[in-house]
């Protein structure tokens, strides 16, 4: 059977997620269909790299050319541009993979990151739930990242909400689907979860009753890794809105509003994910956040697309 989990947004705005099948990862070998580099190819030089950055270190393909094999056929898709889809994977490699290697170790990324990943050009809508597929991940395996014609380097909050905050909510799926989750997490707001109608919650109704998302309150599985990829991408403005005030060098909790409703029960849901994380996988949740924050502050282009012109030199 196919694990198929996927992340999507209500049109209205707010970040969400539908459907997700936590089973054992696949063992299945996903590099059957990887090609080899052809130096008279047009895509050479970007193949290079994508082979030298992703595939041999990190067993991570990127997959950017439309095949029938790889997409979803229930939703009309175009292929990412090539110029695009070289600027998607210079981003994910600066701002996703460069992280977890520098502050965890490249070992860890091997283990445990998903083995595909694909780009689409076009958005995936699904007007009957009014909500919009950002990502769809399959058996911890392969994470599609949809919409990517829209894709804008210049534009952090774009690229948080299609490509960054779907990458780090997939990858800790993936965590804790390898190592046991924490049950007592489920305890923390049992009840107040809304499987059918999360979407309908604005984000300030989510904040207020201890969720970090609407989508968090779909299920304490998606709460969790809600927890994780909001604390990870999310900006001190967006915190200060939970009632959190985060160091400026990003590197920890200054403090929070104690009045605020919901504000102590968000920081109760990030203690359990920061000592998860670290007796697991001796991962520091401050750390990652202060990383990726620190990249998204200083983000430059040139930095960004020279990891890929060096070799068009
Ligand atoms: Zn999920």
């Amino acid at each position: 059977m196919k694990n198929i989990h996927v992340v999507t947004v209500a049109l209205a705005a707010v970040l969400m997620c539908t459907a997700c099948n936590r089973d054992k990862l696949s063992e299945t070998s996903i590099f059957e269909n990887v090609p080899t580099l052809d130096t008279n190819s047009y895509t050479y030089n970007f193949d290079r790299f994508l082979y030298d950055s992703l595939l041999v270190p990190y067993n991570i393909a990127f997959q950017y050319k439309l095949g029938d094999e790889t997409t979803d056929m229930d939703y009309n898709l175009v292929p990412c541009k090539y110029n695009l889809s070289q600027q998607v994977a210079c981003a994910v490699k600066y701002l996703w993979i460069d992280v977890y290697a520098k502050q965890i170790s490249p070992e860890f990324l091997k283990l445990y990151a998903p083995r595909i990943i694909n780009v689409l050009g076009s958005p995936a809508i699904n007007a009957e739930q009014q909500t919009e597929v950002l990502g769809v991940a399959e058996g911890g395996v392969k994470i599609t990242l949809y919409n990517m014609n829209g894709f804008n380097l210049k534009n952090m909050a774009w690229m948080n909400q299609y490509i960054f905050h779907v990458m780090h909510h997939e990858f800790s799926h993936i965590l804790h689907q390898t190592k046991s989750f924490p049950k007592e997490y489920e305890r923390i707001t049992a009840g107040l979860y809304d499987s059918q109608g999360w979407q309908y919650h604005s984000d300030e109704e989510a904040y207020a009753l201890g969720f970090v998302t609407p989508y968090s309150m779909s299920e304490a599985h998606e709460d969790f890794v809600e927890v994780i990829s909001s604390y990870i991408t999310d900006t001190r403005a967006t915190w200060a809105k939970r009632g959190f005030e985060m160091a400026e060098d990003h590197t920890h909790i200054v403090s929070m509003n104690e009045d605020q409703e919901g504000t102590t029960i968000i920081a109760t849901k990030i203690n359990y994910c920061k000592t998860w994380l670290r007796e697991k996988y001796a991962y520091e949740l401050d750390s990652i956040r202060a990383e990726v924050q620190r990249r998204q502050d200083n983000l430059s282009e040139e930095v960004v697309m020279n990891q890929l012109y060096k070799y068009y030199e």
